[in-house]
């Protein structure tokens, strides 16, 4: 039992290790690659998938579950031990289904499809980038069907994402929202007429300064941590001791304070998984959903909230004196929540930023069912565009073609932004029933209690457990729409009245 044990944790420490170097490589072709590394490096990922697949897969791991599954018996549900073998086999069980040439065949595809996304985007021409996305979609209803017989297409998906959460679910709860969101939307989404101050130019040495300074303070650390360029945000991380964060400055606007505090979310919850469960499949985030339950709070909880404005205003008024030099406090507070309708689903405020996820939603379960083709979904794209958020799309740069997910084949990755939203605020009432003075520790700065009550209830947990499992043991049951809807409301009333 111990041979195999220790058998077991060497085969999964070295795919763990072959994982990173993937993500390495993936991280490189996003922050630094020149264009013409294209062809060789879709090349290497689909050597490094096909040999990372092929491991997984192997025969002996399912030998090594089967002598180890008493030994799992006997031990209590969370010992990490139990977690292991309990998310290898499920792991192992679901990666054998899909051929080896058809996990390779989607990571060649999608570095190319992610380079063809980048030029399109650039050029704002939905028709370079139309014939990757068609083979994009193509291999990923190949990937369906492996999983034949299901329910829902889409839930096969949703899976890699949410394990375990089902499509119907989702609908549910995205049912309950996007009336409410619309009718709040209706009501507050105002014109932005007095806050000329939010659009620069904002100097790009300042950003980055403040970008760090909240990194810094949040909790994250640079003996361990990175801050690079990319064109689509986001946060990897190479081993406990090396997250990498990207994020990208605009001379126009502040977005990117927004998006560092996006991302350290995320970074803070990969740092803070457990070091016992380094070099497993458990050292990672449980679910999409719970990484942006993180990367929301921190960003929009609170990164939007008026204690935290009250200790870093000033410091953004020092940075930028010509812009902000005379707005006070109250109107750029006012000013970074206001509901406004945008084109931009990572620009957008934290009210209409549910329509956006709810659009890709719905579209996606379309391109899925194969109820609307991939040439027709600008077209589809701007008429529903329309529908929610009420804005004629004038191209397809801020349209269909903003977002990476779908050129990397990232569908079912949507949906989890929304319920991450609705989580953040659920996780976010325990911390401050837990921490009663945590407006005040805000307003001095000091985020150290609210990261350590994150890292010890849920980052410390990593993936020892399912997604429902973690958010029932966080939050102490499931995801709930109800407070992020009164979150919502009481938030926009209270700007409104002030
Ligand atoms: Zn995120």
């Amino acid at each position: 039992m111990t041979a195999a044990l220790g058998e077991l944790k060497q085969r999964l420490g070295e795919i763990t290790d072959l994982l990173r170097i993937q993500a390495l490589q993936h991280w490189d072709l996003e922050v630094w690659m020149p264009p013409g590394g294209q062809d060789a490096r879709a090349a290497q990922l689909a050597t490094l998938e096909a040999i990372i697949h092929a491991r997984q897969v192997d025969e002996r791991i399912g030998e090594l579950l089967d002598e180890l599954e008493p030994y799992a018996a006997s031990l209590p549900h969370d010992a990490d031990d139990a977690c292991l073998i309990r998310v290898a086999r499920r792991d192992w069980d679901k990666l054998r289904r899909i051929p080896t040439a058809l996990a390779a065949e989607l990571a060649r595809a999608g570095a190319e499809s992610y380079q063809a996304w980048v030029a399109a985007r650039e050029e704002s021409s939905f028709e370079r980038f139309r014939p990757h996305l068609e083979r994009m979609l193509e291999l990923k209803l190949q990937l369906v069907e492996c999983f034949a017989p299901y329910d829902d297409p889409y839930d096969v998906l949703l899976d890699d994402f949410e394990e375990g959460m089902r499509t119907d679910e989702v609908r549910t709860i995205f049912a309950r929202l996007q009336p409410e969101i619309t009718a709040l939307v209706a009501e507050h989404a105002a014109a932005a007429d007095g806050d000329e101050f939010m659009s620069g130019p904002f100097p790009i040495p300042p950003q980055e300064a403040l970008s760090r300074e909240l990194i810094e303070r949040f909790g994250g650390s640079w003996d361990a941590w990175r801050l690079d360029l990319t064109v689509h945000p986001f946060a990897v991380p190479f081993g406990p001791g090396d997250i990498r964060l990207t994020t990208r400055y605009s001379d126009a606007d502040l977005n990117s304070l927004f998006t560092a505090m996006h991302e350290c979310g995320h970074g803070l919850y990969e740092y803070g998984v457990s070091k016992s469960l380094d070099r497993t499949p458990l050292c990672t985030g449980a679910s999409s959903a719970l990484h942006e339950s993180q990367s929301r709070l921190w960003e929009n909880v609170v990164g939007r909230s008026l204690p935290f404005w009250r200790w870093f205003y000033p410091r953004v008024q020092a940075a930028f004196p010509e812009r902000l030099g005379d707005t006070s406090l109250q109107r750029f507070h006012r000013a970074v929540n206001r509901a406004q309708r945008g084109f931009i689903r990572v620009d957008a405020d934290e009210t209409t930023y549910g329509l956006h996820v709810i659009l890709r939603f719905e579209l996606e379960q379309e391109l899925v069912a194969g109820r609307l083709a991939v040439n027709d979904l600008p077209e589809a794209w701007n008429a529903r565009f329309f529908e929610l958020v009420g804005l004629e799309v004038p191209n397809d740069r801020l349209g269909v073609l903003q977002d990476s997910h779908w050129a990397g084949g990232s569908f079912g990755y949507f949906p989890t932004y929304l319920l991450g939203s609705v989580l953040s605020v659920q996780v976010w009432e325990k911390a401050r029933e837990a921490l009663p003075d945590l407006d005040e520790q805000m307003e001095r700065g000091d985020f150290a209690d609210l990261h350590t009550w994150l890292r010890d209830n849920l980052y410390a947990l990593g993936r020892k457990l399912t997604p429902a499992e973690t958010i029932e043991r966080v939050v102490g049951g499931p995801i709930d729409p109800e407070p992020y809807l009164a979150y919502l409301r009481g938030k926009l009333s209270a700007l409104a009245a002030a």
